[in-house]
């Protein structure tokens, strides 16, 4: 298995597109951005100005931070890329998800709907077969989370996924925590097993 260290520079953040979220969430996504900046911590997100994925690139890019987004060509119309930061156009989902995968060293998981819950479930799931060591990091903002937590660990009852599995995954209540948390995880290390050269 190879195995390489990495820094903390790039955090790619999943959340809504919906501009209907709570005004606490979109807060939430607002200070985050700040936050990255003033971390000297680059954002990597889904590329759209809507909802809070808009509101956490345009609070990064307004303090001064660095932004990558990267959207596929189909949903520019719906998701309205931001003009003032880094965009780039990809053909697909499958590669707008590998290239945001790539592109960061850990993950913010904030309140979201049927993507953000796909994207996280995949990150999940690359890390149940060895396909990555990266943080994931839920913001349980009033328990947003929760349902998740619950059905997580009832796989886990189960045994349909060993204990250490909750070892990859950890959950903050706060938006400033998210960054500690993140530093915090046992490894940035990102491992490829043996044969597995791609994780579409
Ligand atoms: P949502 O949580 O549904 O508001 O979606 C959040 C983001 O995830 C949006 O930018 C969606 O375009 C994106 N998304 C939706 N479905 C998928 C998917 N199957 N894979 C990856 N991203 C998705």
């Amino acid at each position: 298995m190879s195995s390489k260290s990495r820094q903390l520079d790039s955090v790619c953040v999943y959340c809504a597109s919906s501009n209907a979220a709570a005004p606490e969430f979109l807060a939430a996504a607002d200070s985050l951005g700040t936050i990255l900046a003033r971390e000297g911590l680059r954002l990597v997100y889904g590329g759209g100005g809507v909802g809070l994925m808009g509101a956490c690139a345009k609070a990064a890019h307004a303090a001064g931070g660095r932004v990558l987004g990267i959207i596929p060509h189909f949903l520019t119309s719906h998701e309205r890329p931001l003009k003032t930061v880094e965009t780039i156009v990809v053909n697909s989902m499958h590669e707008r998800k590998m290239m945001m995968f790539e592109e960061a060293d850990a993950f913010a998981i904030l309140p979201g709907g049927i993507g953000t819950l796909e994207e996280v479930v995949e990150l999940l799931s690359w890390r149940r077969l060895g396909l990555h060591a990266k943080p994931i990091v839920f913001l349980n903002l009033n328990g947003f989370w929760a349902p998740m937590f619950e059905l997580l660990e009832h796989i886990l009852d189960q045994n349909l996924v060993p204990q250490e599995f909750r070892e990859c995954w950890r959950s903050v209540d706060k938006v400033e925590d998210l960054l500690p948390a993140m530093r915090d995880m046992p490894t940035l290390a990102f491992m490829t097993p043996p044969g597995v050269e791609e994780m579409t």
